[in-house]
């Protein structure tokens, strides 16, 4: 671990997608001492969980909003950052069984539309007809995006990693901030678990799925909840062509999309939350049927791994931006609840916005600011059944 400095114009705790973002978008708004700290290794959290899915299919204005300033970031990442993304345009397919899912998607579709969206609805024989391999008897039908896609999660981290790191910021891994000091409403200083302090007039909670517990380090309570998924991986898979959307099917929460040559299968979101990051064989057995049922020549196929990741999710399923009315210095970005790495760059725009002008002007994140849930001011999300 490099030396600490013993203050800093502000803190982010966290080394995940999100905090690089911030620390990056900072930095190029010309703060000069940022600093991240990461108690492990960056990207060592959700962010390299991550499926990498990238969508602007969604029920609500501000989301798609986030999706499309992100987007623009994610275009032209290579020549801002000098790090391939990775970004796959293959579109995303929603696939709705039941009248509820498919009256959502329609009205997401209207809506995506007023935006400007291009977004197309489409029947069970339209789909079968564009993707043969899959199985429409049980479908009412899907929504298609074309700008949609995947990119790679340390590509993206990397990239604003060293983007932070050459306009000064310092982001600092093996750093685990145990506690936040503060005097009366004011934020004053971090603690270290090695005792060491910083001083600071100003902490950024990034801690994913911990981010309740740095919460409560100022004495608030954040509304995050850490939620197991996982997902399982195939050996090269021949049997399905080289390129095809992000398939969701809105039953079960299943996703499929190619992984280099094999593919990757969404596994089993936890009914109860907990932070159990353990792969099992249940959640094998469950994908391997729901696979098969959406897919079925994937009979043929071999999972050859797993993984487990947390997704942090907040009560409306929508994130959490912004300071607490009653603490000076302490903000939040936190509760991104399955779009985190999509909107990462939004985050760390908007939150250099606020930071640096008192509000966010790109897009209004007043919308999502912390205190919203004890206002009794959530935002309604109909597909909270569904995290990428
Ligand atoms: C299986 C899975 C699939 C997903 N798929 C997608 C997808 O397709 N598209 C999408 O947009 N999103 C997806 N997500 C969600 C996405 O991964 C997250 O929203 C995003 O990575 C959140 O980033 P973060 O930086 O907030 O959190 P994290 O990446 O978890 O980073 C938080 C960091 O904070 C550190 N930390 C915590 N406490 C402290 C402390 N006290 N001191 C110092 N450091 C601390 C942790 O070590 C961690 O590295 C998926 C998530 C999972 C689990």
């Amino acid at each position: 671990m490099r030396p600490l400095p013993s203050s800093a114009e502000v803190v982010i705790v966290g080394g995940g997608i999100i905090g690089v973002s911030i620390a990056y978008y900072l930095a190029k708004k010309g703060m000069r001492e940022v600093l991240l700290l990461e108690r492990g290794m960056m990207g060592e959290g959700a962010t390299g969980k991550c499926a990498g899915g990238i969508r602007t299919q969604f029920s609500t204005e501000i989301n798609i909003r986030l999706s499309l300033l992100s987007l623009k970031v994610f275009e032209h990442f290579k020549e801002e950052f000098g790090v391939d993304p990775e970004f796959n345009p293959a579109g995303y397919l929603f696939l709705a069984v039941r009248k509820r899912q498919w009256a959502i998607l329609k009205t997401n579709a209207q809506l995506m539309k007023t935006m400007g969206l291009d977004v197309e609805l489409l029947g069970p024989s339209e789909i079968r007809g564009r993707w043969p391999f899959l199985r429409v008897d049980d479908l009412l039908g899907g929504s298609y995006s074309k700008c949609d896609g995947y990119a790679g999660p340390y590509e993206i981290l990397q990239g604003f990693a060293k983007g932070a790191r050459e306009l000064g910021a310092m982001l600092i891994e093996g750093a685990e901030v145990t506690k936040i000091h503060r005097k009366r409403e004011r934020v004053q200083a971090v603690e270290m678990a090695t005792g060491e302090r910083i001083v600071t007039p100003l902490v950024i909670n990034a801690a994913g799925p911990y981010a309740s517990r740095v919460a409560a380090m100022v004495g608030v309570e954040l509304l995050v909840k850490p939620l197991r998924r996982q997902l399982f991986f195939t050996d090269v898979f021949k049997e399905l062509p080289a390129l095809f959307p992000m398939v969701i099917d809105l039953e079960h929460g299943w996703y499929m999309r190619r992984e280099g040559k094999g593919l990757l299968l969404a596994g089993p979101e936890d009914a109860q939350s907990s932070f159990n990051e353990k792969v099992d064989f249940g959640g094998q057995e469950w994908t391997a049927a729901r696979s098969l049922h959406r897919v079925p020549i994937l009979q043929r196929a071999r999972i050859v791994r797993g993984l487990a990741g947390l997704y942090d999710i907040s009560p409306d399923h929508h994130a959490i931006l912004g300071p607490f009315p009653e603490i000076k210095g302490f903000v939040c970005a936190n509760g991104f609840s399955g779009h985190g790495f999509q909107h990462s760059p939004a985050i760390g725009i908007l939150i250099a916005e606020l930071i640096a002008g008192g509000r966010s002007k790109t897009v209004d994140i007043h919308p999502l600011r912390p205190h919203r849930f004890r206002e009794g001011d959530l935002i309604y999300e109909p597909l909270t059944a569904f995290h990428d």
